[in-house]
């Protein structure tokens, strides 16, 4: 992957792929414009590309302008250094106060999922936990620690974060009206 700056469309990322067989455009959901090419094309094949379908591109795709996409850039690295400062203390301390054992944290910032568990034990917490209350965060946190002990979400999982947090119930509801992308 590489990127280079673009006058209409800010950074712009090259995205290499060995099944791909051309140049295609698409916006990802940080506003910046992505062009998928096959794995051998340089950097000036696709600005070229990038050139030749500049016009369609600017009328069809939702890229953000340059300024919104590094307002967002500055809003995620503050996230990422809130959440290094806070997220594996408060992972730790519930951790500690339940007893469970987590083989390492990763800070992630995926849109999608607020948390994970991988099977080696490391569990996943999304920065964009620092933007919900704190009750919120912490149901994320002890839903992730119960799946140590239960990998699905069985009943006897339900009964386990329900122990550690007595209002999971209404927090897993709250936690809908928040997304984790930043
Ligand atoms: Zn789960």
């Amino acid at each position: 992957m590489s990127s280079f700056q673009d006058k209409d469309f800010g950074e712009v990322v090259v995205r290499r792929s060995a099944w791909s067989t051309r140049a295609k455009f698409s916006v990802a959901t940080s506003g910046k414009l992505t062009i998928t090419v096959p794995s051998s094309t340089s950097d000036f094949l696709a600005k070229r590309f990038l050139n030749s379908m500049r016009k369609e591109i600017k009328e069809k795709l939702p890229v953000k302008d340059p300024s919104t996409q590094r307002a967002r850039d500055a809003q995620k690295k503050i996230l990422m250094k809130k959440a290094r400062e806070y997220l594996p203390y408060r992972l730790e301390f519930w951790a500690t106060k339940y007893n469970y054992h987590y083989s390492g944290i990763r800070l992630s910032h995926a849109n999608t999922r607020w948390g994970s568990r991988s099977s080696s034990g490391t569990i996943s917490l999304n920065i964009g936990l620092m933007k919900v209350p704190e009750a919120l965060r912490d149901y994320v946190i002890i839903h992730e620690l119960a799946h140590i002990n239960h990998m699905d979400h069985s009943a006897a999982f339900w009964k386990e974060v329900g122990e550690h947090d007595p209002n999971y119930k209404r927090h897993r509801e709250q936690l809908k009206a928040f997304s984790p992308g930043v």
